[in-house]
């Protein structure tokens, strides 16, 4: 299955996508830890992405495009799920040209809808290890010692675009350039919706039972 997992920052993503790629045993492709990892290792890619990325705007189109790309012909044959990727009208449509040649095509879309102030909340009291990329919460998804990674033992940061200033923005550019992207998939896919405002077990558990009770063709593998 080649699944994209839409939504506004802090719907989940991230989370979710973790989930699906655990249960139907696809590999995660999420652009913005790509991002993230090129940064670390200061590569070109890295320091280009840089300065969009800590003042919540998008990296350039054919810099993402490029890179999502390359992660995606080097994917495991089993599928995939995108996690932030496309973020605009022009990177689908590079993608669905880029995934016709190669004579694939995305199976299902995800939106994932939540509400303005639910977003503000859950990113704002994020908490990201920077060693292993493990996400937390600081009321609902709290780490066993104060500040401390469960899984490496990191001290967890908060990401400088995670700050308050910077959502706004980030929100800003989702309903700018992203949002319009699921019109797009709506023209010639099935988007289905999913209501992204409640616990996230029951809402990985709504996505399961729609991903289990897809048609065989939809689900077939390349
Ligand atoms: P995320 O972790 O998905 O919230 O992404 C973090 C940041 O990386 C975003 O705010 C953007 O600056 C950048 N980014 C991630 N994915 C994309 C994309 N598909 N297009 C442009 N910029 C992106």
């Amino acid at each position: 299955m080649r699944i994209v997992l839409l939504g506004a920052p802090g719907a989940g993503k991230g989370t979710h996508c973790k989930k699906i790629v655990e249960r139907f045993g696809l590999q995660h492709l999420s652009s913005g830890d790509i991002l993230r990892q090129e940064r670390t290792k200061g590569t070109e890619l890295g320091k280009k992405a840089q300065s969009f990325m800590d003042s919540g705007g998008l990296v350039p189109d054919q810099i993402v495009v490029d890179m999502m790309v390359s992660a995606i012909k080097q994917a495991s044959t089993k599928g995939f799920v995108l996690d932030g990727f496309p973020r605009t009208v022009n990177q689908a449509r590079q993608l669905d040209e880029s995934l016709t040649k190669a004579g694939r095509q995305i199976d299902v879309i995800l939106n994932l809808i939540v509400d303005d102030g639910m977003v503000v909340a859950r990113i704002t009291g994020r908490r990201s290890c920077p060693k292993c990329g493990a996400v937390y919460h600081i009321a609902n998804m709290k780490p066993k010692k104060d500040g401390i990674c469960d899984k490496c033992g990191s001290n967890l940061v908060q990401r400088p675009d995670d700050t308050e200033k910077v959502v706004e923005n980030r929100l800003k550019n989702y309903y700018d350039q992203t949002a319009p992207v699921v019109d797009y998939y709506k023209a010639n896919n099935t988007v289905y919706d999913v209501d992204a405002n409640g616990k996230p077990e029951d809402i990985a558990a709504e996505m399961f039972n729609m991903l289990e009770g897809l048609p065989a063709e939809q689900k077939r593998r390349s």
